[in-house]
């Protein structure tokens, strides 16, 4: 089932999608939904971010190249990171580059959702506790990357975090393929078997550290490939079976100084 949110007039409103057909649906996602019996053929609509996160909760650092370069073993910790709720945007919105830099980085995802209050889960247990996925384009500006290591200002530009264009709720995330093009040339293209910190160990432990709640999105972190992209780029990032996120790269208005 392929969850979306879309805009009607000046209406903001939940769906499933099915092929150009989007029927409206009322109520919590993620509990308790009954469709309102109102049809919209796609092109009617603006498809928007198929979620307003909770929290946005990324893995750094999480692909090897082959198989062969996957560690033998866990890192004790995992490097996370937050990205701000407010640097979502949706399918086709511009991604904007901070002022006075003139390139970022596009790195496309596989976004895990929460859908049940998660605390101290088991790894078997855990994709119980996931609603959906999506895919999110986790765009870093390493400018602002802070010396010490600290990578929150260059996560969380407004425009940062294009997720959708819908969330899957029938996914085998184990056999998925996450791909990126840029311009129309593929850059990205890997299975999820070379995640360093595989998904169910991913999320089981943040709950050992922190609550997840429902609407919690969890970015399990970009395949080798990812570059330096200027204004006017097109990037899609691709996982087939939830679809293609599509956003441009603009200039930017104005934004804080890079020292
Ligand atoms: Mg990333």
């Amino acid at each position: 089932m392929k969850f979306i949110r879309f805009q009607t007039g000046n209406e903001v409103c939940a769906g499933v999608i099915e092929g150009s057909s989007i029927k409206q649906v009322t109520g919590d996602i993620y509990s308790d939904w009954e469709y309102t019996g109102n049809v919209y053929e796609t092109n009617q609509v603006k498809l928007l971010a198929p979620l307003e996160p909770n929290q946005i909760i990324g893995i750094g650092a999480n692909f090897a190249a082959e198989k062969e370069d996957l560690p033998d073993s866990l890192p004790e910790i995992p490097v996370f990171f937050f990205k701000p709720a407010s640097s979502v945007v949706g399918p086709e919105e511009n991604i904007v580059i901070p002022e006075n830099i003139d390139s970022v980085k596009f790195e496309s995802e596989l976004a895990v959702i929460i859908g049940k209050e998660a605390k101290n889960v088991p790894e078997e247990e855990i994709l119980d506790y996931v609603f959906g996925y999506t895919i999110g384009n986790d765009v870093t500006a390493p400018q602002f990357f802070h010396e010490a290591g600290h990578w929150t200002i260059g996560k969380s530009f407004d425009t940062f975090t294009p997720i959708g264009p819908v969330i899957e709720t029938r996914l085998d995330p184990f056999n998925v393929k996450v791909e990126a093009r840029l311009n129309g040339e593929e850059k990205q293209n890997s299975p999820t078997s070379l995640m360093i910190v595989p998904i169910r160990e991913m999320i089981s432990y943040l709950t050992k550290v922190m609550t997840l709640k429902p609407g919690d999105v969890i970015l399990t972190g970009s395949p080798v490939g990812a570059e330096m992209v200027r204004a006017g780029d097109v990037i899609e990032c691709e996982i087939t079976e939830i679809g293609t996120l599509k956003n441009t790269f603009a200039a930017a208005g104005k934004s804080v100084g890079v020292s």
